[in-house]
């Protein structure tokens, strides 16, 4: 393991699918970040072979929502004074809100823009959504 300077106040996002790390990272913007951030790809994980992480030197908003979507298994360390102060267990978001967007053309949210697009948690496995409104089925990984 590589020795990476200790986070003060800040967020570790532990457990990224080795590859996926990418694209949180560049999801949250960190490549113009202003604050200290270590982008970890391929270390080794005792349970998962190989794994990303992330480091964010800076207490940052997340849409955790968002973040399930792109791998349930992550885990979210908030650091304080340089201690582990929480742990957060993602999940497949049961809802979601104008994140994943309906593409059928006959789906109300196609001509009536002021309608949110909503999903709903249809399969955990296959990680599926259902619109609300129109029973079109999205994957999870299709969040624009
Ligand atoms: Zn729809």
């Amino acid at each position: 393991m590589l020795n990476i300077a200790k986070i003060k106040n800040g967020i570790v996002i532990d457990h990224i699918k080795a590859g996926l790390g990418i694209r949180i990272f560049n999801w949250l913007g960190l490549s113009k970040a202003p604050y200290t951030v270590a982008f970890v790809v391929n270390a080794s994980s005792e349970h998962m072979g190989q794994k990303d992480i992330i480091k964010i030197d800076n207490t940052i908003a997340i849409n955790f929502d968002i973040l399930g979507l792109i791998d349930p298994n992550i885990t979210v360390n908030i650091i304080e004074n340089e201690l582990i102060t929480r742990k957060i267990k993602l999940q497949l978001p049961e809802r979601v809100e104008n994140i994943l967007i309906c593409k059928n053309p006959r789906c109300i949210t196609s001509t009536e823009s002021y309608i949110p697009h909503i999903f709903h948690l249809e399969n955990s496995v296959e990680r599926t959504y259902r619109c609300e409104y129109c029973d079109e089925i999205r994957s999870a990984g299709d969040f624009r």
